[in-house]
């Protein structure tokens, strides 16, 4: 919650302010990324004194934490996210309502000034998500882990498998195989085939 008394009641007026606050539960994208709970929020606003209510401007500043979606290590990031939100006087919105009856749709996304103090929470919240990736890598070029073991590939640039050994084996085996399965095939649907006309 953020105190507007200090700034007054007076459109045009301007507060600046420095904070850090305590990263509220829930703040990024669940299971992928986001600013442990209780971790440092730095924040700078600037509140502006308008008519219907005070205009916040501000930026965020956190560290948050999540998990390379290539490589699974554990993934740290700075974010820094902007955001603008308008608190409006309660009974500033009671005005724009009796001069605007049927404008329900704009109602419902105004955020409302209680007692002089406003909640940052969604705001940020909302702020975060948008700044956050959706599909953190620990770096850009993560080549991820190894289809075949599970080895992370960066740990071990040189990392490979007999790859074409175990191929050629596999191919020849598969070769064999086909040869095989050709013969057994052939008279098997003859056989088949044999079978359903008989039916
Ligand atoms: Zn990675
Ligand atoms: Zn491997």
């Amino acid at each position: 919650m953020f105190d507007t008394h200090e700034l007054g009641r007076r459109p045009g007026a301007l507060q600046r302010l420095s904070r850090s606050v305590p990263a509220p539960v829930d703040l990024g994208v669940e299971g992928v990324i986001g600013v442990p709970e209780g971790a440092p929020v730095e924040l700078e606003l600037r509140l502006e004194s308008v008519m219907e209510g005070v205009l916040v401007t501000g930026t965020a500043r956190a560290s948050a934490e999540g998990e390379c979606v290539r490589c699974l290590e554990p993934v740290r990031l700075d974010v820094a996210a902007e955001f603008q939100e308008m608190f409006t006087y309660p009974d500033a919105d009671d005005r724009d309502r009796s001069a605007e009856p049927g404008d329900d749709a704009e109602g419902e996304d105004v955020l409302f000034l209680k007692d002089g103090l406003f909640d940052l929470e969604p705001v940020l919240r909302d702020a975060v998500v948008l700044a956050l990736p959706m599909q953190p890598v620990c770096r850009e070029q993560c080549a991820g882990l190894c289809a075949e073991c599970g080895i992370r590939l960066d740990d071990d640039p040189d990392h490979h498998h007999d790859a074409v050994d175990i191929r050629w084996a596999a191919l020849q085996g598969l070769v064999e195989t086909v040869k095989d399965g050709e013969k057994d095939n052939m008279s098997g649907a003859e056989a088949g085939v044999d079978e359903k006309q008989e039916k």
